[in-house]
């Protein structure tokens, strides 16, 4: 890894990567193998931010929002307070660990081959997963999930079946955080340029006929230097989007590519008219119910101080409600906080939105509406989730995290009234589930689309109408695979990296010496 500082001014490769994020990484390792790539990354390198691998210290990347921090936070249209990472790695090294495979139905859906995928999967994970010790409330939860009949029990497994089970999770028994970035150990060193502080600003194309080309792009680095990097001549070599949810959709827009009366607005020269670009973004909403405890809690994952909304009417002022929030939490006596939170995530989600430029600014969030709860089944399901959670709250093997006097309403009520939840209507019954869900919602940061497949890229992940560009990230889904999707997201990385160099052998050979 070097600092963009440091990168030529003009450079060649076979690949460009734009974005060195949880797809970004093993897909450049993967490509290096057999050709040069560049990979180029906004953010910084996790492993000089003792923040990003230490467990412990979770919250406080997400606390910060200094424009050099590894996380940067957006608000989106719908009140919903969200992040996005900034560093080398991407979500992986800002989330919450947890790691679990697509569901085989997924990966058929999707057309992927089923045993590439498991070879990927154990490619990523032979390096980045682990099992993780439950603490007594985890215990605790998953006893009453099978108590109420939430079967089989499948113990610990990376699967995602129908039952109960303990996942896994990209900390290691020391809490110390493994991320995407790991896996450009696998990388052949003189394969790969790995560039950090560069932000790329557009892709730049030729014309064949009326047929648009990638050709390269322009980045620029922290003294705002810019850098060109073009393709070498060669029918295989392309330029590769893997800049997540927000920045690909983003970047392909900046670069002419999206709705043309969109770029239009902006007196952006239009490369290709393709409307499905930023179309279908979805965010898995997520509600957490507080549930006051007389026994100690063990610290995990996510805490209060990161679920937050915001009113979509005061968004514009979303620093200062945010700010107010937090102090009034901090005004919260320490007694009042003592318990811990049982999440639900939907699936899917069913419910959809967009995202839009704001301005000309790669760096910039651009404008997201995720329309939490707007398609009914959304609603059923969290509604179907809460019932779940109370059942386990009532169980016998919770009993000892609950209160002899313990009312499920009451447990709603002091969630709602957190001052972090600004959408919460004051007087309105907070016994009606569906109203909760609504008034509670929040994020758990599994955010995709923008580029999904069948509607800005096909079924091998390039983007029909342009030569030599493919996106390969997390905006190419239409749902959020497994509980979680990043296991999935680096296994996409490696298995398209697999995919492309098959792809390349045949155009080239196999004889081709390394580059
Ligand atoms: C706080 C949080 C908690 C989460 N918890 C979990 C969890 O516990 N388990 C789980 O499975 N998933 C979790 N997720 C979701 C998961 O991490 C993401 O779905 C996944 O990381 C997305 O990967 P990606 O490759 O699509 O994009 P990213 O990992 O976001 O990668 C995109 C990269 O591109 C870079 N980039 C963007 N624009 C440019 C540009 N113009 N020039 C150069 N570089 C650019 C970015 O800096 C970033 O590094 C969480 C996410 C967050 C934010």
């Amino acid at each position: 890894m070097r600092d963009a500082v440091n990168a030529p001014r003009v450079s060649y490769y076979d690949y460009i990567v734009i974005g060195g994020g949880t797809a970004g990484c093993p897909l450049a390792a993967t490509l290096s193998e057999r050709s040069r790539v560049l990979l180029l990354e906004r953010g910084g390198s996790p492993y000089a931010d003792g923040r990003v691998l230490d467990m412990a210290r979770f919250s406080d990347v997400l606390a910060d929002t200094s424009d050099s921090s590894p996380s940067q936070r957006f608000v989106s249209e719908d009140g919903v307070i969200n992040a996005r990472p900034r560093v080398l790695g991407g979500g992986s090294c800002i989330n919450a660990g947890f790691f679990t495979r697509a569901a085989p139905a997924y990966v058929r859906a999707v057309g992927w081959d089923p045993r590439e995928v498991a070879a990927a999967y154990r490619w990523v994970e032979d390096v980045v997963a682990f099992q993780p010790v439950l603490g007594p409330w985890q215990a605790a939860v998953r006893r009453g999930l099978l108590e109420i009949g939430v079967l089989p029990d499948n113990g610990f497994t990376y699967d995602h079946i129908t039952g109960t089970k303990v996942g896994g999770s990209i900390f290691d028994a020391d809490g110390r955080r493994h991320t995407a970035a790991d896996l450009l150990r696998y990388a052949r060193p003189e394969g790969i340029d790995v560039f950090l502080r560069a932000r790329v600003y557009k892709i730049l194309f030729d014309f064949k006929g009326d047929k648009p080309v990638a050709r390269g792009v322009v980045y620029r680095d922290a003294r705002g230097m810019v850098h060109a990097a073009y393709l070498s001549p060669g029918a295989a070599n392309e330029v590769i989007l893997a800049a997540g949810a927000l920045g690909s959709p983003q970047q392909l827009m900046l670069s002419g590519v999206g709705p043309a009366d969109h770029l239009r607005s902006f007196q952006l020269d239009v490369v290709l008219d393709l409307p499905g670009v930023g179309q279908g973004m979805s965010d898995n909403p997520m509600n957490a119910i507080f549930v006051p405890s007389p026994s100690p809690v063990e610290v995990s994952l996510i805490q209060a101080g990161q679920l937050a909304t915001v009113p979509p009417r005061s968004r514009r002022d979303a620093p200062e409600a945010i700010a107010r929030a937090v102090e009034a939490m901090s005004q919260v006596p320490d007694a009042a906080l003592r318990g811990g939170f049982i999440l639900e995530k939907v699936l899917g989600p069913q419910s959809t939105g967009h995202l839009e430029l704001r301005n000309l600014d790669p760096d910039d969030n651009p404008a997201v509406t995720f329309n939490y709860f707007s398609h009914p089944d959304d609603l059923r399901r969290c509604v179907a989730g809460i019932t779940a959670i109370e059942r386990v709250i009532r169980s016998r093997a919770f009993a000892r995290f609950t209160y002899p006097n313990f009312a499920f309403p009451a447990a709603l009520n002091v969630t709602a009234e957190f001052p972090v939840n600004l959408l919460y209507q004051r007087g309105s019954d907070p016994r009606a589930f569906e109203r909760f869900c609504r008034d509670t919602v929040t994020t758990i940061w599994h955010y995709h689309g923008g580029c999904q497949v069948g509607r800005v890229v096909d079924r091998d992940y390039r983007v029909p109408g342009v030569e030599a560009l493919r996106v390969i990230d997390g905006s190419t889904f239409n749902a959020s695979p497994g509980t979680n999707p990043q296991a999935t997201v680096m296994m996409l990385g490696r298995y398209m990296g697999v995919k492309l160099l098959r792809e390349r052998m045949l155009i080239e050979g196999p004889g081709r010496k390394h580059p």
